[in-house]
């Protein structure tokens, strides 16, 4: 949904009631603002950004845009309620991805600071190792991030590139601001191949998946990885087929359909969008706009054969279908894993995000949080 979704709705329904009209919905507080002062509105509702972040009115009195933890819409902790096949599966709710204390207070609030200020290694910049960054900072620990690439954020910069995701893309900027802000160490371009390479008292795993899942059939060497494919803008060719219907393969065909082009998804399993977790507030969305967009949704269907100019895929039945296909993107999963053996000598190692289980946001902020606190 845009910013702002539902005021055009409010300022319609304004003149026609005395009541007060009270508008929420990725309201955005200039928006609002103005909405109020032109009179198409009397208050500002605010719900979700408040989960995200306590002193969100407070911030924005002593004008701390900067230090607001922007709400991403993603509903895996707030709202996870998941749906598909007409089967309604509800996930522990009241929470937030992005904030472990919202709803937690009293358990969180009970843990002391640490007695001892300890040296802290972090291996990966991704939101796992800033989230624990910033967290242990808080709490009195030193912290160094040793980082592989030379961009914080890791894999998130590709899952925030979509264009209906300027909320992520701000909360990519909202961790650059407060590692800056917080002077926290990162040596960028530094690989660490073996945790000898650093001298800490506490080392913290922070290095995301090992990279995607590949299929091998004949034709697979000119299938394009999801994360490459976003990384080059969502530009290349006009039919696409994306193999692999989950989360992010159902927001590449979404955001190749809001350009115009052409997408099929094409899905193993009996239905799409099932990763557990995902909210049905979303996916309801993706379904009703692959209807809307006449985007051809293949399950139970598996992917046989490519050539330069189509991919064939068999449905369930035995029925070969022969697919049109400039480009093949492929999302079909990530690994786990380390790159580097932990297991010899370290009691004092510990594993978050992606590394620790291939996962989502809340994952990640969810597992920094949580260590950071017991440090
Ligand atoms: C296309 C896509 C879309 C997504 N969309 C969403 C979404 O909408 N919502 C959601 O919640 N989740 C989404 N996800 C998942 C989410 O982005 C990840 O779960 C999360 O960002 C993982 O964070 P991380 O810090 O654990 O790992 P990563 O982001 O992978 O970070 C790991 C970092 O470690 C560095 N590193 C690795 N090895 C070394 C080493 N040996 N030495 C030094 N540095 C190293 C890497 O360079 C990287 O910067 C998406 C994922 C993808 C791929
Ligand atoms: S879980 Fe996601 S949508 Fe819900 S409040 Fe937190 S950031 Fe916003």
């Amino acid at each position: 949904m845009p910013l702002n979704c539902n005021l055009p709705e409010a300022g319609a329904v304004k003149p026609f009631t005395d009541k007060p009209v009270i508008c929420s919905g990725r309201m955005q507080p200039d928006a609002a603002a103005d909405a109020i002062r032109e009179g198409k509105i009397d208050f500002l509702g605010i719900g979700r950004q408040h989960l995200v972040e306590e002193d969100y009115v407070t911030k924005l009195r002593e004008e701390k845009e900067e230090d607001i933890r922007p709400c991403i819409s993603c509903h895996l902790g707030c709202m996870p309620i998941s749906l598909w096949k007409n089967k309604c599966t509800f996930g522990q709710l009241g929470n937030c991805a992005l904030n472990p204390h919202a709803g937690h207070e009293a358990q969180y609030d009970k843990i002391p600071m640490p007695s001892v200020k300890k040296n802290i290694a972090i291996v990966g910049a991704g939101i796992a190792g800033l989230e624990f960054a910033l967290r242990a900072t808080e709490r009195g620990h030193n912290v160094t991030i040793y980082e592989k690439g030379h961009r914080i954020g890791g894999i998130f910069n590709e899952a925030a590139a979509f264009s209906f995701k300027e909320k992520d893309k701000e909360l990519l900027e909202f961790y650059e601001n407060q590692v800056k802000k917080n002077h926290i160490n990162i040596c960028f371009d530094t690989e660490i191949r073996d945790l000898d390479e650093i001298e800490a008292d506490e080392y913290v795993i922070a290095t995301g998946s090992m990279g995607p899942n590949r299929l091998s059939i004949p034709g697979s060497e000119r299938f394009i990885n999801a994360q490459d494919f976003i990384a080059e803008g969502c530009s290349k060719g006009e039919d696409i087929v994306i193999i692999g219907g989950g989360v992010t393969g159902c927001e590449i065909a979404y955001e190749l359909a809001c350009k115009g082009k052409k997408p099929v998804i094409v899905e193993v399993q009996d239905d799409i969008l099932i990763a557990p977790g995902s909210s049905m507030a979303n996916t309801s969305f993706l379904r009703d706009a692959f209807e809307y967009y006449h985007v051809p949704v293949y399950t139970s269907a598996k992917t046989l054969k490519a050539d330069e100019r189509s991919i064939t895929i068999v449905e369930e039945n035995g029925t070969e279908v022969c697919l049109k296909a400039d480009v093949v993107v492929q999302s079909i999963g990530f690994k786990q894993g380390i790159p580097f053996d932990i297991s010899k000598k370290y009691d004092n190692v510990h594993v978050i995000g992606d590394s620790a289980k291939v996962s989502n946001l809340l994952n990640a902020v969810h597992t920094a949080y949580n260590l950071a606190m017991t440090i």
